[in-house]
């Protein structure tokens, strides 16, 4: 089986201008490209004469100056947010202080994992944003002329929020699918496990498109949905022949799966083992030792323990 799943990059990309991509649907893309935003974040303007604001992206204010020209004459309504990572909701109350509108997003999840990752912690999380109001799975959003079905994705974030287009079977899906490769499950902001179902979520469901919060439009939905669940399984076994072979800490099986990485994306790596060691752990396929005093079992701990466990197959351990 392929690690690698063959992903759609050639988007271009006219950074300011908003792009007819679905009807009733424009899209806006903000000129923050990354490692881990591609070409930058997509907001999307739904509905006309009456608009909703779906991620309205980095408090950029070249991007905020965008969106409110694409606007003009129009009122916007909500905006919503698919999950509290800077490059989608920092742009929020700046964006409402311009234009107005509800900002609504699922809200604060009690983080019981924390947002304080090393790595990937505040630089990506805004532990500080607040909605106006909080949205559940299956709220309804309603405005100019089109409606909006609340769907709960967490996994990549716990907070995270996917919205359909009701009639259209178009859904856009933030972070949780997206258009130029697979999303980062960094523990403890993300959760394997509950990233798989939310997969399955979607897969239960059958749409025509997906547009995603960074790349293009996902025409074929169904297959990367199922592409990103065997990209998981596929890792997972990778994973697994590590700890046969008796690679069982997280630093040795980022090299051998990885080889060599730059320190951020090391640090990357290192998670989503993390995220996939949690999950296996939890089914008894994997049991955490440990190394060092005061180590608790990886499924409770955050990232920036990582590298003190001991890990193995958890057929070999007397433990299991
Ligand atoms: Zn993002």
């Amino acid at each position: 089986m392929s690690a690698e799943l063959a992903f759609n990059r050639s988007v271009e990309v006219d950074y300011g201008v908003a792009e007819e991509v679905a009807p009733q649907v424009r899209r806006i893309v903000a000129n923050n490209p990354s490692p881990y935003t591609f070409l930058g974040t997509n907001t999307y303007l739904v509905g006309r004469g009456r608009v909703t604001v779906i991620d309205p992206g980095p408090a950029d204010e070249v991007h905020l100056a965008a969106i409110a020209d694409a606007t003009r004459g129009e009122r916007v309504t909500h905006i919503l947010i698919t999950h509290s990572h800077r490059d989608h909701c920092n742009g929020a109350r700046p964006l409402q202080a311009l234009l107005g509108g509800d900002i609504l997003s699922f809200g604060p999840t009690g983080t019981e994992r924390g947002a304080g990752a090393p790595g990937l912690g505040e630089a990506f999380v805004d532990p500080a944003f607040r909605p106006d109001r909080t949205l559940q799975d299956g709220d309804v959003v309603k405005t100019g002329g089109v409606t909006l079905d609340v769907l709960h994705t967490p996994g990549h974030a716990p907070d995270h929020l996917c919205f359909a287009l009701v009639g259209q079977r178009t859904v856009f899906t933030g972070d949780h699918v997206m258009g130029w490769n697979t999303t980062v499950i960094a523990p403890p902001e993300g959760n394997m496990a509950k990233f798989l179902t939310s997969l399955e979520k979607l897969l239960a469901r059958h749409d025509k498109v997906f547009l995603p919060a960074h790349g293009g439009r996902v025409q074929t939905p169904q297959r990367v949905v199922k592409a990103y669940i065997m990209h998981r399984q596929w890792r997972e076994q990778t994973i697994l022949t590590c700890l046969e072979d008796g690679v069982s800490t997280i630093p040795r099986i980022v090299a051998k799966i990885y080889g060599e990485l730059d320190a951020d994306l090391k640090a990357a790596a290192a998670l989503s083992v993390l995220a996939h060691l949690e999950h296996m752990i939890s089914r008894g396929l994997a049991v955490a030792g440990q190394r060092g005093h005061g180590a608790q079992p990886a499924a409770e701990t955050v990232a920036g323990l990582a590298s003190v466990y001991s890990v193995s197959t958890g057929a070999s351990s007397p433990a299991s």
